[in-house]
């Protein structure tokens, strides 16, 4: 019984051989998966912690010291719910900017006229692989003089004009977490240019707890876990238990800020090493779904910014009416096609959120329209060419 996930990086029984042989015989992993980021996004300091909202928590408390009294943090209305969550680790406030439905971007008409002034940081989202005008980002951030988060968790290896998502801005993030681009089944990873902040990011690094060895041998044990069922030929068993939670998003703070999972960099390194090749494959899916949904009725493709070279982690429509939705979403699941409904609702819908706020009674609704809009088909390199005409004819029939 076929049944894809919705997004996911190949682990094969060779690439578990590799790393368990490589932490066996060297244990120096970790040192040469951070020289191998630095490396190929061109960055000068890269630091490992335990997830990619650590990293995001790390990032902040850093770019908090020495910033006298600027505490806010502009997000976008529609992210990664774990991103918020960061900004109230780091003791900061959550500002939003209302999202572009058409571009998943900042509005950033709306963007430009934003009083500032409190303002340390500004985020970027990068959602599903798709760059955001990071050269317009980056220089609305240095025109303010406020700080700019390049957020590549969904984005690694995209690019906007001839630089890598990540490396825009003061600091950018990476995760390495299941459904992320390249996996350790957990981690975060930080990057800069920049040398003062990366002093105050190794001395945060430094103090970080490690973590138990009890937590890394379960993670050793997920990547086999994972390994096995990630494939879509056995996808349908943990997409059947409901304790697994795959692909619920719940807002919590409730996550420890460690060290990274040592033993993990090897599986890291070498999903690494196929970053480009996996890349290759979400691309041509995305490509795919492109022109072959270019004229359905009911549905609205993702306006891509000119300079924006999309990596398409997953591959975003924008469905209307929510009845079709709806419909569209429990049709290609039940056939287990891989689909999503992505965050469920803004983050201005947090109530949880509430009094970490800079300004409340506001509306955001672009970010709203997105999350009662939109459907993500998988692109992942284990989607076949049969998998992907599946799900147009799919998408087809329900809208058509
Ligand atoms: C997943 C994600 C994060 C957090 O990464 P984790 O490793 O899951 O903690 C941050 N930002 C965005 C946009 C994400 O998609």
């Amino acid at each position: 019984m076929r049944h894809l996930p919705p997004a996911g990086t190949p682990v094969t029984l060779k690439d578990l051989l590799f790393w368990v042989r490589g932490m066996m015989a060297s244990g120096r992993e970790e040192e040469r998966l951070r020289r191998e980021i630095g490396r190929l996004f061109a960055v000068e300091h890269v630091f490992l912690v335990s997830t990619g909202r650590a990293a995001m928590a790390v990032v902040l408390e850093a770019l908090r010291e020495g910033s006298g009294r600027r505490d806010q943090v502009i997000l976008p209305s529609y992210t990664c719910f774990s991103v918020p969550s960061s900004v109230v680790k780091a003791g900061l406030q959550v500002r939003f900017a209302d999202m572009d439905p058409a571009t998943l971007d900042y509005d950033y008409e709306q963007l430009e006229r934003l009083d500032v002034s409190k303002v340390l940081a500004i985020v970027s989202a990068n959602l599903y692989g798709i760059p955001n005008d990071l050269e317009r980002l980056e220089s609305f951030a240095a025109d303010r003089q406020i700080r700019l988060v390049d957020d590549a968790a969904q984005a690694m290896g995209a690019t906007a004009g001839s630089r890598h998502c990540g490396t825009f801005g003061d600091v950018g993030i990476f995760s390495l977490d299941k459904g992320k681009v390249i996996t350790s089944m957990n981690g975060g990873i930080i990057v800069t240019r920049d040398d003062a902040l990366a002093g105050h990011l190794g001395s945060i690094c430094g103090r970080l707890p490690r973590q138990p060895v009890t937590q890394c041998v379960t993670e050793v044990v997920k990547a086999f876990g994972y390994a096995w069922f990630i494939h879509p030929s056995r996808y349908w068993l943990p997409a059947r238990l409901p304790f697994l939670r795959l692909g619920e998003t719940r807002y919590t703070t409730d996550y420890r800020i460690q060290r990274y999972c040592q033993p993990m960099a090897g599986l890291a390194l070498r999903t690494l090493a196929a970053l480009s090749v996996y890349n290759k494959a979400r691309i041509d899916n995305g490509v795919y779904y492109r022109q072959a949904l270019a004229e359905t009725p009911g549905l609205h493709h993702v306006t891509l910014s000119p300079r924006g070279g999309p990596i398409y982690l997953r591959f975003p429509l924008l469905v209307e009416p929510s009845s079709k939705r709806r419909e569209l979403l429990a049709v290609l699941r039940e056939r287990g096609l891989g689909a999503s409904g992505s965050y469920p609702t803004s983050l201005c819908d947090i109530d949880e959120l509430g009094k970490y706020l800079a300004d409340t009674g506001k509306q955001w609704p672009g970010g709203a329209e997105i999350a009662r809009r939109i459907v993500t088909l998988p692109t992942h390199p284990m989607v076949g060419a049969a998998d992907r005409s599946t799900v147009v004819k799919t998408v087809r029939e329900i809208l058509q």
